[in-house]
């Protein structure tokens, strides 16, 4: 397959001096970032040629840095695992164990949340990789391949604790190909960024994508007036249906002449997307009243990218689906007979679909279907979906019960369900999504209190139990205990009938 083609591109920039990133700390050229990339790669390697796929975390915020980060890992012939800030220490504690991490960068605010972390691994600052004296770029002999693992990213899914699915060089490069001709990304592109970086979403669908054109990054951490505010003057805003809702609200609240400013801004900006999760049409609709244009929909996964995408023209986007297949990706949609069906799971294939998951091989083969006919390898996405007459696809559902999507993360309900279990005033858990306007779904934890035990399994202990276990995002909003769960005949649990309940 051949060198890296994502590190030729980030290369063939290395005298551009327009700017790669604005964050907190000012602007960032091209020029420095790649030099800087070269310095990373540097004193990760300690003089050896090449880190042969070893796995090295960024607990590092979003920002210049971070990509500066990412670059020098990816030119030491490293891997990135992304750590969050998000996240507490036992899944930081998980994430680096079950990846087997070697190094971990991080920005200085953030080192002391790795005291009982890191283990003996080696903690390197950005400070002291990137503040002292300038003293050249790094010469850096690893030359990775486009079959070689570039990020692993932990995903939830229908068993125990996420899994690290590994992206190779070539799933991002062709990744940020096939967007910058679907989305017509140019290096005059200005990208407002707030989402996180330790999902495919914020890392690879949007900051990649951008830089794939070379563009330019504006990073914010979120917040719906200053998202508004911060438009003037981007060109690309993406985000998750749970953002675009808070955006609606805080423009409903604002005074005449603000939201008279923020319309223009959106007015201004090329192209506005939604994804991860399904966007709800009356909030579509809304920015079609604001801009013109419908947001351009997109499906996506940590596994396979973007699958399909609307058209770029907004007259032919439509509301309510995810759009047409991107150019490389091949789709079945499969019926419960195993035969194809206008209705179904959707199924991918493609150079965009990831490898493996990291150490499951187990999970990895169920997961794959292989086509030695057609010579196709089929991701089965668990995404249940119809396809309109013309091709487009409309998502159903997801065909298990146990995966959520809250504020545009899935979950898996398992993996939060054993967390609860290990309260000891927990008898019986069952964790579902109730839907919901703002998050998709509302994570929600019915409980069955051991007796005598119920005060301690009230809303207010087990959210903060549940807090210092999991992050901000699977921790359920609201807890409702009953003395009994719904049980079918052979004791499985009725997800759906206590959704019914709670809906
Ligand atoms: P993740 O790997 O966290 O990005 O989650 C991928 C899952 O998000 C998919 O399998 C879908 O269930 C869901 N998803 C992504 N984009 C959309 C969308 N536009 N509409 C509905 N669901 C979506």
């Amino acid at each position: 397959m051949g060198d890296s083609r994502i590190l030729a591109r980030w290369l063939g920039r290395a005298g551009d001096t327009r700017p790669i990133a604005h964050d907190a700390s000012g602007t960032t050229t091209w020029r420095e970032a790649v030099a800087q990339a070269d310095r990373v790669a540097g004193a990760l390697l300690e003089g050896r040629t090449s880190l042969e796929g070893a796995r090295i975390a960024l607990l590092v915020w979003p920002g210049a840095d971070f990509i500066v980060s990412l670059f020098g890992v990816l030119r030491a012939g490293g891997c990135v695992v992304v750590l969050s800030p998000l996240h507490p220490p036992p899944e930081t504690t998980y994430f680096c164990a079950d990846a087997g991490v070697e190094t971990i960068i991080t920005s200085p605010e953030l080192a002391s949340r790795l005291e009982g972390v890191a283990g003996g691994r080696r903690v390197l600052r950005t400070d002291a990789l990137l503040g002292g004296p300038a003293s050249g770029a790094a010469s850096v002999a690893a030359r990775p391949q486009a079959g070689d693992p570039a990020l692993q990213l932990y995903t939830s899914g229908t068993t125990g604790k996420p899994k690290g699915a590994v992206i190779t060089h070539e799933n991002l490069a062709m990744q940020q190909e096939l967007l910058g001709e679907a989305w017509a990304w140019r290096a005059g592109d200005v990208l407002l960024h707030v989402l996180p970086l330790h999902h495919l979403h914020g890392l690879g669908i949007a900051m990649l994508s951008a830089l794939g054109a070379g563009a330019s990054v504006r990073f914010m951490p979120f917040d719906a007036r200053a998202t508004w505010d911060a438009m003037a003057g981007a060109t690309v805003f993406m985000a998750v249906p749970t953002v675009h809702a808070k955006l609606m609200a805080a423009l409903d609240d604002a005074d005449g002449p603000t939201r008279s400013r923020w319309t223009a801004h959106a007015r201004a900006l090329r192209l506005v997307t939604s994804g991860s999760a399904a966007l709800p049409v009356t909030l579509g609709e809304r920015w079609r009243e604001l801009t013109g244009a419908y947001p351009l929909e997109r499906f996506g996964m940590t596994e396979i990218g973007v699958g399909a995408a609307n058209p770029l023209p907004p007259e032919r986007r439509r509301a309510g689906t995810v759009g047409l297949p991107l150019r490389t990706v091949d789709t079945r949609v499969v019926g419960d007979d195993g035969l194809d069906a206008d209705t179904g799971e959707l199924w991918i294939a493609g150079p965009c679909v990831f490898s493996e998951y990291h150490g499951r091989p187990d999970a990895t083969r169920a997961a794959f279907v292989q086509d030695d006919a057609r010579g196709l390898r089929w991701f089965k996405t668990g995404d249940t979906v119809a396809r309109d007459p013309d091709g487009y696809l409309r998502i159903l559902g997801r065909t298990s019960v146990d995966i959520l999507k809250s504020g545009g993360y899935k979950l898996s309900a398992l993996e939060i369900e054993e967390a609860l279990r290990e309260h000891g005033a927990v008898a019986e858990v069952a964790v579902v999504g109730v839907p919901d306007a703002v998050w998709g779904d509302r994570v929600v934890a019915c409980v069955v209190a051991r007796a005598g035990r119920e005060d301690e399994c009230a809303e207010g202990p087990l959210r903060a139990f549940a807090k210092e276990r999991l992050a901000p995002y699977k921790v359920p909003k609201q807890v409702v205990v009953m003395a009994e769960l719904p049980r079918n005949a052979i004791g499985k649990v009725l997800k759906p009938e206590l959704v019914k309940k709670l809906g």
